[in-house]
């Protein structure tokens, strides 16, 4: 019996710049294997809709591996037993996968991997996918090395995979099979790389004009933003692809007339910054993977109550706190699995700050329907947002004023919150200064949870009073030494670190 390279694909779903398939490949016959694991899909943080995009995904990349000889390899279970399982009739040699940084179950189950292989005396290789850096000693020059990183070239996938005899490639189980909850989600995006594909080049070439100035808007984010993200997540294409691709787009612009490029090239330079950010983030958790359940500076355990306010946590998850244009953002959220940063970082705000939760059910909410929930992204913002950091400026936005600013006239709320249908048009931001208020507010619409004014200056003296501890920033500056931007305050070696409470690590990365 010949011995097996097993390929298993995680947040990988794709034969393109797929290093552990490409190089088992050249060691011999690939058995390429996907897992659907029913106890790392009920968790509090996953869903259906996440699932039904690796599903769609699943399949493209069963195509894909087929047309190379042998199709994508499909079981449900929990991992090592499914390796216990194919290794009883296909010996395995070499057990390959792509590095993960991701919830903390999916690093107790990878630890679960490395005993199973350390006892059978399989060597398993896990070739980085990204720019985050296992085992990283500190920070300094991160950002160059992400450049250098992404500038390698993109692994061409194997040319012909040998056929694997006398094993069953299985069914792509449903939501359903795996016991995931109802999760209806019309508008999100589906999977597979071939709409990867399509939305980075319209993305590049058609869309991403507009990017920088409509970004932030939660109407015109839909279309300007780039939409990669969860094809980012679920890896049906590359990072380095999608820098690549990005860069080549920047050199080409740079080489044309300025008139000639209107807003291209500002849109350009601020999203591949954003490229950069998401491994910057990332690797906050790859480095500390208790930032997801404990807070990141220690001062703000317990400040505010553990257990969330269930009528406060249910009103906000609902979309039903009574602050229009936070309704909508939430509804829209459901019903289409994205959001634009801003408002994701606004949903968070007013759930941290005005109604004064703990950050981590409203944070397990939110992943389960982002569609492209990604751990390494989510927990560090999930905690930026809420102020429990230490190292960031602790934005408390406005929810009426963000409301005027990104929904001039409404529209948005209109869309999400139609019980506003007969509140005029200017007042569908603050619905409560209207004179017919009563015909609507406590009916159809629920009155405003909290006052959002007083609750936000309650807020920020209960946030500063912990600031102003005097071990506070002793123990900020540690943070900022592991974790920081080194444009966001820290001075290098041989200079002295300091916190410097400004909001650069959004806007800039070195
Ligand atoms: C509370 C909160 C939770 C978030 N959770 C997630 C998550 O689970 N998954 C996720 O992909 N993004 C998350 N983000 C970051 C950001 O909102 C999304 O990446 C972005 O909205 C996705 O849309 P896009 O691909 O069109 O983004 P674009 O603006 O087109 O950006 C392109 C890519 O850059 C990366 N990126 C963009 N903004 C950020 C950022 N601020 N921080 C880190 N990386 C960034 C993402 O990979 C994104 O796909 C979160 C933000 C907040 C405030």
């Amino acid at each position: 019996m010949s011995a097996y390279q097993l390929v298993w694909f995680k947040r990988d779903l794709r034969v393109v710049d797929h290093r552990a398939l490409a190089t088992a490949a050249q060691l011999g016959p690939v058995i390429p294997l996907y897992v659907a694991e029913p106890e790392w899909w009920r968790g509090k943080d996953m869903s259906a809709r996440q699932w039904a995009f690796v599903e769609e995904s699943l399949v493209e990349l069963r195509q894909a591996l087929a047309a190379r000889g042998q199709p994508l390899v499909v079981r449900v279970g929990a991992v090592t037993d499914v390796f216990d399982d194919i290794a009883k009739t296909h010996p395995i040699a070499g057990l390959w996968s792509h590095e993960e940084t991701g919830n903390g179950w999916s690093y107790a189950r990878d630890r679960r991997v490395a005993l199973w292989a350390r006892e059978r005396g399989v060597a398993w290789h896990e070739p980085p996918q990204h720019g985050v850096i296992r085992k990283l000693k500190n920070r300094n020059g991160w950002a160059k090395k992400w450049d250098a990183l992404m500038g390698e070239g993109v692994t061409p996938p194997p040319h012909a995979l040998p056929a694997i005899e006398h094993l069953a490639p299985g069914a792509i189980p449903t939501a359903k099979d795996l016991g995931l909850r109802d999760d209806p989600c019309p508008g999100r995006q589906a999977g597979g790389r071939m709409l990867g594909e399509d939305c980075l080049r319209t993305f590049l070439f058609q869309r991403g004009e507009a990017y920088r100035a409509a970004m932030a808007s939660p109407i015109e984010g839909f279309t300007a933003c780039s939409r990669l993200s969860p094809h980012l997540a679920w890896g049906t294409l590359s990072m380095r692809e999608v820098a690549q691709a990005t860069w080549a787009r920047q050199r080409s612009l740079k080489a044309a007339p300025r008139g000639r490029t209107g807003g291209w090239r500002g849109s350009m330079t601020s999203f591949s910054g954003r490229l950069h950010w998401r491994d910057h983030f990332t690797q906050k958790l790859e480095d500390q993977p208790a930032l997801e359940t404990k807070h990141l500076h220690p001062a703000y355990e317990g400040v505010r109550p553990t257990e969330a306010d269930p009528a406060r946590l249910g009103a906000w998850a609902n979309g039903e706190t009574g602050l229009p244009f936070v309704d909508a953002c939430m509804r829209s959220l459901k019903a289409t699995g994205w959001l634009n940063f801003r408002m994701r970082a606004m949903l968070m705000a007013v759930s941290s700050y005005h109604l004064w939760l703990d950050w981590r059910a409203p944070g397990e909410h939110l992943a389960q329907l982002f569609t492209d929930y990604e751990p390494g992204i989510h927990w560090p913002q999930v905690q930026m947002q809420s102020g429990t950091t230490g190292i960031n400026t602790v934005r408390i936005y406005n929810p009426v004023k963000q409301g005027y600013d990104q929904d001039p006239d409404g529209v948005f709320i209109r869309r999400w919150v139609p019980e506003l249908a007969t509140v005029p048009k200017v007042l569908v931001h603050e619905p409560w200064r209207w004179d017919g208020a009563s015909t609507v507010l406590g009916r159809t619409y629920p009155h405003p949870i909290v006052d959002h004014l007083a609750a936000a200056k309650e807020a920020r003296q209960k946030v500063w009073a912990v600031r102003g501890n005097k071990t506070f920033r002793h123990k900020a500056n540690a943070i900022q030494h592991k974790h920081g931007s080194r444009k966001s305050g820290i001075k290098m070696r041989g200079q002295r670190s300091t916190v410097k409470e400004t909001n650069t690590e959004r806007a800039t990365l070195v």
